[in-house]
Parts: structure tokens; sequence; C-alpha cells
């Protein structure tokens, strides 16, 4: 039925997570309070799952023989949770025909909401804290059909595939996220800016290689919408495999990702890339790409990128544009009024495929805020999305 953003969908049943680290912690009691009574109200029914530590979330998704029973799930946490949510799906046997049925909706508890503020921002709704939080319980809680589509993205590692909807950071921002996350309960958002601040006086670069594939529209993406995606796929293999039921064999590790890549000619990441990849090695302060405008509430890094489109946003800054830690203060405190964009020492290109190779010791390759263990990565646009429940 669809041909542009209006999904439809129906609520009965959904599974919501609720994170109780998360944030500043008060996300259980948030669920309680405030969702809980809507959801009863509105006659929508709901199993709840408090998480015990990491990857809990996902291994429920993974496992889960009835997850098919479920019209959407609710998150109550960051980025991080969504993140494990969808990979959790991305490790099934029934990922393709499963992923576009399950609907996803954000109460912001985490430190980081860079999907669901994306999502309000483009439908032009307030983010400041107050108006932010109840946006997105009415949004969870409403009896709406309605949900909006988000573009997929497909990460290689060393050792597995995933997907992302965010960001993918190295060096500076990366190393700012992971490393205040001890601060997550006791400073919320503003743990960014002092983990800015240390991060910046005792500044590390790391030498390192991306190579990337400049953006070309392409005519896959502009012509699929959120159901076809997958009879869109050539291969009939994948087409067969997306009816399997869950206790046939896995199809994550068999999948034909080049086929679920909006580009198929795009190399896999054990592959040289090709000809018309741009390729630079050099000491970086950091690599920054996002695929949506906000990476939390007060970080339009990219403030024009769509959500529903197969363009990577890409960004680095070499060690060598770089004159003092001064240009580096600036940019990060830059970045809530948009003006980092300005800053000629951040370079900044439109991708439908990068990869990094790691040439140092000792830095994180982080993927929507969570930490991945590899030493290299290839980030490539997909015809797969998500969607986040809407009014
Ligand atoms: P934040 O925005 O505060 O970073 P996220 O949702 O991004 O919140 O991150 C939460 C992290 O906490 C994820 O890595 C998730 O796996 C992990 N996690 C989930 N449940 C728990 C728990 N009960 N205790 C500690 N960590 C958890
Ligand atoms: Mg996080």
């Amino acid at each position: 039925t669809s041909t542009s953003n209006e999904l439809e969908f129906t609520r009965g049943n959904l599974l919501v997570f609720v994170n109780p680290n998360s944030g500043s912690g008060k996300s259980l009691k948030t669920f309680e309070r405030r969702v809980a009574p809507l959801l009863r109200r509105n006659k929508i029914k709901y199993e709840l799952i408090v998480t015990t530590g990491r990857d809990h979330a996902k291994s429920v998704v993974k496992t889960r023989t009835d997850l098919d029973c479920f019209n959407g799930v609710m998150i109550l946490s960051g980025d991080g949770l969504v993140f494990e949510v969808l990979n959790g799906i991305v490790d099934r046997k029934d990922f393709v025909a499963l992923l576009p049925n399950l609907p996803l909706s954000v109460v912001p508890s985490g430190s980081g909401n860079g999907l669901l503020c994306s999502v309000l921002e483009n439908t032009g709704k307030s983010l400041k804290q107050k108006q932010l939080m109840s946006s997105a319980v009415e949004m969870a809680t409403s009896t709406s059909s309605k949900a909006i589509p988000v573009s997929l993205f497909h990460v290689q590692t060393d050792t597995q595939h995933l997907l992302s909807f965010l960001s993918l950071g190295w060096g500076l921002m990366a190393d700012i996220d992971i490393e205040s996350e001890k601060w997550r309960k006791t400073l919320g958002s503003n743990r960014f800016t002092l983990g800015a601040l240390i991060r910046t006086i005792n500044l590390r670069t790391y030498r390192g290689r991306l190579s990337f594939k400049p953006y070309e529209e392409n005519i896959r993406f502009a012509t699929s919408t959120f159901y076809n995606v997958y009879p869109e796929t050539p291969n009939s293999r994948i087409r067969k495999q997306a009816g399997i039921h869950s206790d046939e064999s896995s199809i994550n590790g068999t999948t034909d990702w080049s086929e679920l890549h909006v580009d198929t000619l795009v190399p896999p990441l054990s592959e040289q890339t090709g000809p018309d990849w741009t390729v630079i090695e050099d000491e970086f302060v950091g690599v920054y790409a996002v695929t949506l405008s906000r990476i939390s509430a007060d970080g339009p890094f990219v403030p024009n990128a769509k959500l529903d489109e197969d363009r990577i946003h890409l960004t680095y800054i070499l060690k060598r544009d770089v004159s003092s830690r001064m240009d580096l203060i600036n940019f990060l405190s830059a970045i809530e009024s948009k003006k980092h964009l300005d800053m000629p020492f951040l370079k900044k290109v439109e991708v439908s495929s990068f990869r990094l190779n790691t040439l140092s010791e000792g830095s994180f390759i982080v993927v929507d805020g969570e930490v991945v263990d590899t030493k290299s990565v290839q980030i490539t646009s997909t015809l797969l999305k998500t969607a986040l429940f809407a009014l």
C-alpha cells in the first residue's frame, strides 16, 4: 500500500525492554508511572522485560520463537539498547522477513537518544527535555497505526555482520562516548561535555586507512518501499530463506549481504576496494559518520540528514589539519549550534560505503554508541529499514 513514508501497523501486543541502568537510572519508574497506565487505557498488551545486563535484550530477541507474535518492541534506554534489539533480529534465521514487521518505539531514558531525536526533529517536534519525553510517551502508547521508516546500514567487522541506524565513530568522538560512560548515572547527557574536555586535553591521534565510495543516487533505493524490500532483491535464494521458520538453518552467516546492499558492487571487507574508491592513509584525530541528523538531543551533527535515505555522511579530521587543541575544543562545543560544519579542518563527504582499517593499537570503533571489537570495519547502505511507531 505504501509508496512513501506512511506505514501501517497494529499494536495489539508489545515486547517492552527496560534498562534499569540507562541514563540516570529512572527508566523503570518512567515505565510504571507514565507508560504502563496509557498502555492499559489504550488496551495495548505488553510483556515487560527488565534487562539484567549487556546483551540480555539481544539474546531475548535472538532466541524467542514467538517473536512474530509481537507487533512491535518498546525500548526504555538509549540508542545502545535499540542497537542490541536490531542486531538480535539480524542473528535470527528469519531476519529479513521479521525486520519490517517489528516497528520500534523509544522512551528516552538513556544519555544518548539520537534515533528518537532525529525522528522527532524530522516531524517538527520540540527536543526540549519535557516535550521530548511527552512526545515519546505519546508515540509509544498511542493506538495510531502509523510508523516512520528509518534506513539501516550494513556494518561488516572482522568477525560479524551488524546493522546500524545512527553512527560509526573512531578516535575523538568515539573515545568521548566510551570513556564518559562511567559518569552516565551522575551526569546524564552532560557526561559527553566532561568527556570532551578530558579527551581534548589528553588528545590522542591514531593511524588508519580510510577508504570511501562517493555517494551516487541509486535506483534500487529510490524504488524500494518498506514492504517490498525483500521481493526486490534479485537473489531467489534469499527470497526463499525469508520464508523459512525459526527452527531451520541460520540466515546470518549465509546471507548474501551484497544482495541487500543498495549498490551491489561494493566489495566485502575481505576484498580490495575498487578504482572508484578514495583512499586516505594518515594520522587521524577521528572519523565520525552519521546516517541521521541528531546524535543526541543537543547534537545536530548533520542537520540535513534524512531518516529514509541511503546516504552516509562521513566526516573526518586529520592531525595535520589541526593547529591546536583549542581547534578541537571549539569544534566539539560548536556542534550544539551547528557551527562545527564550518570549521575547515572537518572534512565532509557523502558516501555509499566506507571502510576503516585501524593501523595503530588501542582505539575503539563505536557503532551506534556501542564498542565493536574489530580492527577494521566497513559500512554500506542497504535496502533494509526499521520503523518507529508514530502518531
Ligand atoms: P545510554 O544512552 O545511557 O548509553 P544505552 O541504551 O545506549 O544507554 O546503553 C545502555 C547499555 O547498557 C547497553 O550497552 C546495554 O547493553 C547495557 N545494559 C542493558 N541492561 C543493563 C543492565 N541491567 N545493567 C547494565 N547495563 C545494561
Ligand atoms: Mg549508549
